[in-house]
């Protein structure tokens, strides 16, 4: 295995779109779609005879490719087998650690690279892997202390997506109610560094360039996990390390009213404050969840404008709360979205959750178009992960785009006015038709292209973690 894999791009090609959309298009019919290499080199709408001879015709609506910004892909193993015991998100967590305590470099490549083909299925041409499974049992360091994260680099080349490995910094078991930092335990032991800068030092060791890029499919970012496992005074380390080559950083913040109480009592300071005085906020930061977070949290994230990155379907199957998406994105934070514990993974699903939730909360409709819920998933969220040239369909910009059925059961009879609005709120992931990254065909007619059978492999994978 190794860390410096790059995804096969091909030559010119082109394909013309009987619809496209995307945030700097806006909705055009007949988009012809050029490309040499991994890069678009024109997009250009109203194209009709001749000159689309030869081009590859995509039925559907075309978009840009879906950004998946979180992401712990062993969870997939728990989907559905949790659902019959009742509990809380810290019952649940008892079962994802025993999902965790069973993986091993091999078994985890099976089942991520599964899961990774799962997400190409569905849309999503890149991940944010939010890693912190670092270590052995009992927390002894593997031969190389990043095979678990080269292991998820190896997952997202096999099912052909990029990916950012967030490598998280995780240190502590958490925060009693009174505010102590806990030490690891058990499973956790298997999550945990020295210290900050011990997380530097094993980052480091896999040798990102300048800008923190670790191939062509994959680049690093950092991670601090949550103020539960990260005491304040280690956080720097982690943000400065992020700073030194222009990373993304990201937090889990708020995601439980506890969270929140044992952060107040530990440290007289909210979560979001406290990651602000550890220098963690800025425009390459991303706050994951922000579910409870108060008015002056959301002042203090909109103002550095760091990313909120919403996952609500995680968020209501774990029972968290709904999240104050249109508070945070008034106050300046741009939205990404996320299938975190993968409870389902449909990034469409996510994006009309959002509006969804608003609506609950406050009685009336209309809070976010579909354009802006599209951009979330595509646009917005490769920002987030440190891919700016990503998630737009522009020359110069990487070739990377989805198809998704206006035909089918759920899209069937929209206008062509309304066909994102029809997508963004009535479609599923089963409704995407192709998926092409860095002008590679990665799904083709519904069909992967390097997985030929991603159910057969995920119940194998599933089967050997689950026992
Ligand atoms: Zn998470």
């Amino acid at each position: 295995m190794t860390g410096t894999v790059s995804l096969e791009a091909s030559t010119a090609r082109s394909w013309l779109a009987e619809l496209a959309w995307s945030p700097a298009l806006g909705l055009r019919s007949d988009v012809l779609i050029e490309a040499s290499g991994d890069r678009f080199t024109r997009v250009t709408p109203d194209v009709s005879g001749p000159a689309a001879s030869g081009a590859t015709r995509l039925v559907g609506l075309t978009m840009p490719g879906f950004a998946n910004a979180h992401s712990h892909a062993f969870h997939r193993a728990l989907r559905g087998v949790t659902e019959t015991v009742g509990g809380t998100f810290w019952t649940w967590r008892e079962r994802m650690y025993e999902v965790a305590d069973r993986l091993d470099p091999d078994s985890y490549l099976e089942l991520a690279s599964a899961v990774y083909a799962e997400m190409a299925l569905a849309g999503i041409s890149c991940v944010g892997e939010f890693h912190y499974l670092h270590h052995g049992p009992g927390g002894v360091s593997y031969t190389d202390p990043n095979v678990m994260g080269r292991t998820l680099i190896e997952a997202a080349r096999r099912a052909g997506i990029r990916i950012t490995l967030l490598d998280c910094c995780y240190l502590s078991g958490g925060l009693s109610g009174d505010g102590r930092q806990q030490p690891l335990e058990g499973t956790q032991l298997r999550f945990g560094d020295s210290s900050g800068a011990g997380w530097a030092v094993r980052v480091d060791a896999l040798r990102p360039d300048a800008v923190g890029r670790i191939g062509a499919h994959a680049r690093l970012g950092a991670a601090i996990h949550s103020v539960r496992a990260v005491p304040p005074s280690e956080m720097p380390d982690v943000a400065i390390w992020s700073h030194r080559y222009g990373a993304p950083l990201h937090a889990h913040v708020s995601e439980q009213l506890a969270e929140n109480r044992a952060c107040l009592a530990a440290h007289r300071a909210t979560p979001a404050e406290v990651l602000a005085d550890a220098g963690a906020l800025g425009p390459r930061s991303t706050a994951v969840h922000a579910t409870h977070v108060i008015a002056s949290d959301i002042e203090l994230l909109g103002g550095s404008r760091c990313h909120v990155c919403m996952c609500p379907t995680t968020e209501a199957d774990l029972a968290d709360g709904i999240g104050r998406a249109r508070a945070v994105a008034d106050e300046g934070s741009p939205l990404t979205l996320g299938s975190d514990s993968h409870a389902v993974i449909d990034l469409l699903e996510e994006a009309r959750r959002v509006e969804h939730g608003e609506r609950l909360t406050s009685g009336e409709r209309g809070h976010f178009t579909a354009a802006d819920l599209a951009a979330a998933a595509s646009t917005v969220g490769h920002a987030s992960l440190g891919w700016p040239e990503a998630g737009e369909l522009t020359a110069g910009g990487l070739a990377d785009f989805v198809t998704i059925a206006l035909d089918s059961p759920r899209t069937a009879g929209a206008p062509r006015a309304a066909a994102l609005e029809s997508v963004i709120f009535g479609a599923s992931a089963a409704d995407v038709r192709c998926l092409v990254v860095s002008g590679r065909d990665v799904v083709t007619d519904g069909h992967h292209m390097l997985v030929p059978d991603v159910p057969l492999a995920l119940s194998t994978a599933i089967g050997t973690v689950l026992g």
